[in-house]
């Protein structure tokens, strides 16, 4: 998995980079601060108008070229660049699959286009698979 956006489950130092260890969040009520250097703790998540993590992105634009099938799920298709991978994975042969409440602007583009909401689409893809989805017995 690679996570182009960062993931609200980490926390890192402004200053130092530091990871700051999800242990020392727990209860913080005001901005949490840095255990080494006093630097503001932030969620390492990916923020509008911030870079995506560079390695991270190439790495994604690999898979989207060298894919037989992509799935572009729960997303409006417009934020670039992460909106830009569908597009590479079409130029590059796969088959495109859209999952999404609206049509946007990948939909014509697309090879199948699955109307609704994914967590309830997905799990009867899955089904249909053969496949039981995760966390259900
Ligand atoms: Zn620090």
């Amino acid at each position: 998995m690679l996570e182009l956006h960062g993931n609200i489950e980490r926390s890192y130092c402004i200053q130092c980079r530091a990871p700051a260890p999800e242990s020392e969040m727990e209860g913080v009520t005001t901005v949490p601060h840095c255990t080494k250097c006093g630097g503001l703790i932030r969620p390492d998540v990916v923020w509008f108008g911030e870079m995506l993590p560079q390695k991270v992105f190439a790495k994604a634009e690999a898979a989207a070229r060298q894919c037989d099938m992509f799935f572009s799920i729960g997303t409006s298709a417009v934020v670039f660049p992460a909106a830009s991978l569908a597009y590479t994975a079409l130029d590059y042969g796969a088959f495109v699959v859209e999952m999404n409440v609206d049509s946007t602007d990948l939909s014509s583009r697309a090879h199948e286009v699955l109307t609704g909401k994914a967590g309830e689409i997905l799990p009867d893809l899955l089904m249909q698979a053969g496949i039981q989805p995760a966390g259900e017995q």
